[in-house]
């Protein structure tokens, strides 16, 4: 890759990995619909995620020294608010993730907003925070998005594929773009781990992948990527990543990326206010 589209990273790293969990919860299409609460054990198998795998995974960004980007729906911070006040206090950033994991592209620009007003309200009750960060839940977003964004104060999504640099979307009529950090569905757990039925996932009732493969293809992808020195973000979801056999997995894979001392390990709001200060200098 020649140097003119090869992002240049603090501390004279090459490349940038900006570890990030989605902690669900059991919030989402379930939820939304209400049939959740005719399935107990739908939702144990959200609430796993942040009553018991969340502590794991902590454990572990903190043996490894690496800090990581929480993206997390308000309901989950209602429900669990000491263990997501956790989070905020191993040094890790909190995020906007929808109220109970709406799909933006399916709310009007009032709904977006109220959404994202009840989602800053309990933020900073329960966690006493303000965050500059957005992911959208369910896939896509709705034309409006980006600006309900801007004036909710978030400074950076990370929800496009359009790139593996982290990239400006600039929003008519706001003289600040919102900084994209994209991600890509190779590096989403749900892909290879994920296992439910009733909802079926994956559709089919398929396999999940071997775990040594999938570590395989996650060592791969970040091997790819800071080669060319880019920034690769994850969407891991504690409740999918964070058991006992699969911890081990996110063990190995932290312990392959941290012996690359050419990365420079950032949240993704510290990636995020990089970008700008990088462009200022352009
Ligand atoms: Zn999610």
């Amino acid at each position: 890759m020649s140097d003119a589209i090869r992002p240049r990273w603090p501390e004279g790293k090459t490349g940038c990995m900006a570890l990030a969990f989605d902690l669900d919860g059991p919030t989402g299409d379930a939820m939304l619909n209400g049939s959740i609460w005719q399935k107990p054990e739908y939702f144990t198998f959200g609430g796993y995620g942040p009553f018991r795998a969340l502590a794991r995974i902590l454990d572990l960004l903190r043996a490894f020294q690496v800090p990581a980007t929480f993206f997390v729906p308000a309901w989950v911070v209602e429900q669990w608010p000491q263990q997501c006040r956790a989070i905020v206090e191993q040094g890790h950033e909190v995020a906007y993730h929808g109220y109970r994991h709406e799909s933006f592209w399916s709310l009007n620009a009032s709904e977006q907003r109220q959404v994202m007003a009840t989602s800053r309200d309990i933020f900073w009750q329960h966690l006493g925070i303000r965050a500059g960060g957005f992911r959208t839940p369910s896939g896509d977003w709705h034309a409006d998005t980006p600006s309900v964004l801007l004036d909710a104060g978030v400074t950076y999504s990370s929800s496009m594929r359009g790139d593996d640099r982290p990239y400006a979307i600039q929003v008519a009529g706001y003289e600040q773009p919102l900084v994209e950090i994209p991600g890509k569905w190779e590096m989403d757990d749900y892909a290879s781990l994920a296992y439910t039925r009733e909802p079926d996932f994956p559709k089919g009732l398929d396999r999940t992948a071997s775990y040594a493969l999938t570590l395989d293809n996650w060592c791969r992808e970040f091997d790819g990527a800071m080669a060319e020195g880019l920034c690769l973000t994850t969407l891991f979801h504690p409740k999918i990543s964070g058991k006992p056999g699969r911890i081990l997995l996110l063990e190995q894979f932290l312990a392959h990326m941290t012996a690359n001392p050419q990365v420079w390990f950032a949240r993704c709001g510290e990636v995020a206010d990089w970008y700008i200060k990088e462009q200022q200098h352009d």
